[in-house]
């Protein structure tokens, strides 16, 4: 029993240290769990408030933001997306990406790929709110989590606005004829519209930065358009552009100064319209009436001389047939000129009616040579037609002006007489007729200029020949209208031609 009382007495011992290891043991545990469970604590702790932090943000932010699970299904939604899609939070809840966007199966499965890699996808797209608009959105998403995505969605709506507001306004600028260009007031170029650059030479490529507005406005005007401008916020009337090789070209401007919106700095814009055909208009008319003034006086003034004189005193019988033919003479000038002028008139306003026939043009130059060869004895009027020509499709009384013309010409250009050639022959669908004569001739430079209304080839040889520079112009008004066209060769000293074609008559059936 000793034995076993030692023995007793030993296993005590033992079972007390037992004891204490399991209970420290147990501490132990009970200290780990309650660190553990204060650890766990903070984390849901911080978990909390970065989720209200995020939660924050999200209502916060200007855009839209969602949340998604993978596939598509809305898991939630800012109340700003809210308000852009127009549907409530429960409703988005229901809904899936696919119910906001058009159906593009290919495009969906692009955008999964993209994002299960981990990629930032951005893209423009159009959401149809509930109420069924189209609402232009730029967006950006990603995945966040293997069970969450963020799309964050920017309403474009405005911005679309603008730029369809600009990309008008720009159609606009580019679409007119005008000049049109801005600048600082300082003076350096800012913008000019294709018409503008036209106008004034200024190649597509070429850098604005480096050129100022005051270059192309006319130097005359320059300093008083910009200081008007300045000064009283706008200047408006008649002005020049400078264009390459000091040409300068005149306008009606608009110059004005703007405020920009923001910046508080100021700018100007010029706007100009091209008055050029206006401009020879209006010199056209100053010629015409010193032309009238000039041309009508001079044989009036010696018909009414003659006439006086026969008037106040008895002339012998020949004096008296000298005068007489003197005003014979110059009332026929006056009638052609008179008569020209309103023939020109009347076809360039497009009055006259034409007639179109079969004309036999051998038949209208014979014509021609039996009218004016019994006045003309020191001419040598001649026929130069091919046998067998086909007829030529015309107006009998206006081609016949057109001969009378060229035939009256060829005379008085030719004043020491000479050969005068009438001729016509077929040349593909057209008659080509032509009149020549061994006269004067005609520089080559100036054989551009001929049919342009009262031009007047003006040298030493020509200066004793009256004229009105009318027939010329409207030998070819009427050739045009006929589909024809006019042309002059010429050598000078030794004479010149005339040509003009008309169109087949045959043909002209045959097109009809
Ligand atoms: P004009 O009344 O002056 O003759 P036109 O229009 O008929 O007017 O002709 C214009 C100009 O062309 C003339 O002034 C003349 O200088 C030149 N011209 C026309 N025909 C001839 C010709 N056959 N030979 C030389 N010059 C001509």
């Amino acid at each position: 029993p000793g034995n076993l009382l030692v023995g007793v007495g030993h296993d005590v011992t033992r079972l007390h240290e037992a004891e204490q290891a399991l209970r420290r043991a147990h501490d132990e545990l009970e200290l780990r769990v309650e660190e553990r469970t204060a650890e766990l604590a903070q984390a849901n702790q911080e978990l909390r408030s970065s989720e209200a932090r995020y939660r924050l943000l999200m209502e916060q932010a200007a855009d839209a933001i969602l949340l998604l699970a993978p596939g598509g299904r809305f898991t939630g939604a800012s109340s700003r997306a809210c308000e852009l899609l127009g549907y409530s939070p429960e409703e988005l809840l229901q809904m899936s990406i696919l119910d906001l966007v058009r159906p593009d199966p290919e495009r969906t499965r692009q955008v999964g790929e993209r994002l299960a890699a981990g990629e930032l996808v951005l893209l423009e797209e159009e959401f149809r709110s509930k109420s069924g608009e189209w609402i232009p959105v730029e967006i950006s998403v990603r995945r966040i989590s293997d069970h969450e995505e963020q799309l964050i969605a920017r309403d474009i709506r405005e911005r679309r606005r603008a730029q369809e507001a600009r990309e008008q306004l720009a159609a606009v600028l580019q679409a007119t004829s005008d000049f049109v260009a801005t600048a600082e007031l300082a003076g350096a170029l800012l913008y000019m519209n294709p018409a503008g650059r036209r106008l004034v030479g200024l190649g597509e490529q070429a850098d604005l930065s480096q050129r100022t507005l005051a270059e192309f406005l006319a130097p005359a005007t320059r300093e008083i358009i910009l200081r008007e401008a300045v000064l009283g916020g706008t200047w408006t009337g008649e002005a020049a552009l400078q264009a390459p090789g000091g040409q300068e070209i005149p306008v009606l401007m608009v110059a004005s100064v703007h405020q920009r919106p923001c910046a508080g700095t100021q700018f100007m814009s010029v706007v100009a319209h091209d008055i050029t055909q206006r401009k020879q208009l209006e010199n056209v008319k100053d010629e015409l009436v010193s032309m009238v003034s000039h041309e009508l006086r001079t044989p009036l003034a010696s018909l009414r001389g003659f006439a006086e004189l026969m008037l106040t005193r008895d002339y012998a019988e020949d004096k008296r047939r000298e005068f007489l033919s003197i005003i014979h003479n110059e009332s026929k000038r006056l009638a052609e000129l008179i008569n020209n002028f309103l023939d020109l008139q009347r076809i360039q306003s497009g009055k006259q009616v034409y007639e179109f026939v079969a004309l036999d043009a051998a038949e209208l130059l014979g014509e021609a040579i039996r009218l004016f060869q019994p006045g003309n004895p020191q001419h040598r009027l001649e026929l130069e037609v091919a046998p067998g020509l086909p007829p030529a499709r015309g107006d009998r009384d206006r081609v016949r002006q057109v001969l009378a013309n060229l035939v009256a010409n060829a005379i008085k250009y030719s004043p020491e007489g000479g050969r005068v050639v009438l001729g016509a022959r077929q040349e593909g669908g057209e008659v080509r007729m032509w009149v020549s004569d061994e006269g004067i001739g005609i520089p080559a430079e100036v054989l551009p200029h001929l049919f342009t209304k009262f031009y007047r080839v003006d040298n030493a040889v020509n200066r004793g020949i009256a004229g009105t520079g009318l027939g010329l112009a409207l030998v070819r008004q009427i050739v045009e209208n006929h589909g024809g066209r006019v042309w002059a060769e010429s050598a000078p000293g030794k004479g010149s031609t005339f040509y003009f074609t008309l169109p087949l008559a045959e043909d002209a059936r045959q097109a009809a």
